[in-house]
């Protein structure tokens, strides 16, 4: 069935690798299906809503390769939702309530020390209208809750299975704050309903409003999506991401050269049974990806991990796929060139300072060459073979050191290495060497 989903971040923050989860599994839920991924601003909270935020949540979107169909606002409907909050409130299921918080708060301590369960009391419902007009003469405004169905509601979860809430033990929940605004619950489920949205899928802090939200949308509409709650990431010490992580936010993975498709990979597989691994595409992560493989627990992000995962991608990237941001990074190599370096690097910007060592020389940081080599460097130089050069030219050359100073393994090849790139490790010697060139190599072995 073609699913209609839909990704409703707040815009408040940038967003981090665990909303980017979410907007995925939706994502990947909407092309699987051959539906469509409505992207919804909940921008109800004018004063911390921004639109900076609401630009850089499509800008990471985007850059993770989610095109959504559809971009709506909340702010936008706000006459829809009003409309909707009368009639609810015309049937006598959203109903004024006038206490304040810390009265709430006495009534849920008087509870407890009864061995109660904290739940609302329901005592505005018995409220007259003198004393609603006594408590507006005072400067009160009331909040509206709703009037919970007092029964079990349940629901097959796509990730979760079977689940069931009791509602005579929830509070009837605040629909609309004592200043006129609307809690997220109410706005959610009127967009779902409007939007046609067929599948609800979210993180699993959202488990417990969902008995609230399908007992609004059978009352609004007479039919109840399908829900989907999948589990949370957390940092690798184990707390629970914020919009203040900020190095866990898309944007600074993007800064920092990540590949999209690396953090695609891991904000999805991450918490499913399947392992972290390369793949060629998002379709091939679509591919792979079920609902019902993901854990139910909340799954920890390393991103110590993700560093691999990059690099093991750009491993079996072609030239093709990379010429462009190459040059755009001014690296000048061609194929052979990224051939001979790809193994070697972790982000896509790495490849720049293989190509400065190819074409400015030594790093500042270089290893040098030991003084005791100066004799083998010399005999390696006077057997470097004339050009042209190509990828048996290590070979030959080594070998006929190898014959003149008696030297093998990690004594003939360490030097060389030190003397051409500065680095102790790199790339194959074979591919690189013909990259350099005979004049480069000759006047580093001096
Ligand atoms: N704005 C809500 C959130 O970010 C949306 C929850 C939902 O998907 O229903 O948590």
């Amino acid at each position: 069935m073609a699913e209609i989903v839909r990704f409703a971040p707040s815009p408040t923050g940038n967003i981090h690798i665990g909303n980017a989860r979410t907007a995925l599994i939706n994502w990947l839920v909407a092309v699987k299906s051959g539906g469509e991924f409505i992207l919804r601003y909940d921008d109800t909270d004018a004063e911390r809503s921004r639109q900076e935020y609401a630009d850089g949540i499509a800008v990471d979107l985007d850059w993770l390769g989610i095109k959504p169909h559809r971009v709506e606002k909340q702010s936008a409907r706000m006459a829809s939702y009003d409309e909707v909050a009368q009639k609810l409130k015309d049937m006598g299921r959203l109903y004024p309530c006038y206490e304040t918080a810390d009265e709430l708060d006495r009534k849920r301590k008087r509870q407890r020390a009864r061995g109660l369960p904290p739940v609302y009391d329901r005592a505005a419902l018995n409220l007259t209208d003198e004393q609603k007009t006594a408590f507006e003469a005072e400067g009160r405004k009331p909040h509206w809750r709703f009037l919970l169905d007092q029964e079990t509601v349940s629901w097959v979860d796509g990730v979760r299975g079977e689940q069931s809430i009791e509602c005579d033990s929830v509070s009837d929940p605040v629909l609309i704050r004592g200043d006129g605004t609307y809690l997220y619950t109410l706005p959610s489920v009127i967009d779902d309903i409007d939007m046609g949205v067929t599948m609800v899928i979210r993180g699993d802090d959202h488990v417990t409003n969902t008995a609230v939200q399908i007992q609004l949308f059978q009352l609004l509409a007479g039919k109840v999506p399908n829900f989907a709650h999948h589990n949370l990431l957390t940092s690798a010490t184990g707390e629970g991401l914020s919009k203040r992580l900020g190095s866990l936010s898309l944007q600074s993975m993007r800064q920092d050269g990540y590949e999209a498709l690396a953090v695609a990979i891991f904000a999805v597989i991450i918490g499913t049974s399947e392992p972290v691994q390369p793949l060629a595409d998002m379709q091939a992560l679509a591919d792979l990806f079920a609902l019902d493989k993901v854990s139910r627990n909340a799954s920890k992000f390393d991103m110590a991990d993700l560093g691999p995962l990059n690099a093991r991608l750009l491993h079996e990237k072609s030239f093709d796929e990379v010429s462009t941001r190459l040059e755009a990074d001014q690296v000048g190599g061609d194929e052979a060139f990224w051939l001979a370096i790809r193994g070697n690097i972790e982000k896509l910007g790495d490849a720049k300072e293989w190509w400065n060592i190819v074409e400015q020389g030594l790093p500042a940081d270089a290893v040098s060459k030991s003084d005791d080599d100066a004799d083998f460097y010399a005999t390696a130089k006077s057997l470097l073979p004339a050009e042209p050069w190509d990828n048996t030219t290590w070979k030959v050359w080594t070998t006929a050191v190898k014959g003149e100073t008696g030297r093998k393994g990690k004594g003939l090849f360490m030097p060389l290495r030190v003397a051409l790139t500065g680095r102790g490790h790199g790339p194959e010697l074979a591919a690189f060497l013909p990259i350099l060139g005979y004049q480069r190599t000759l006047d580093r072995l001096s």
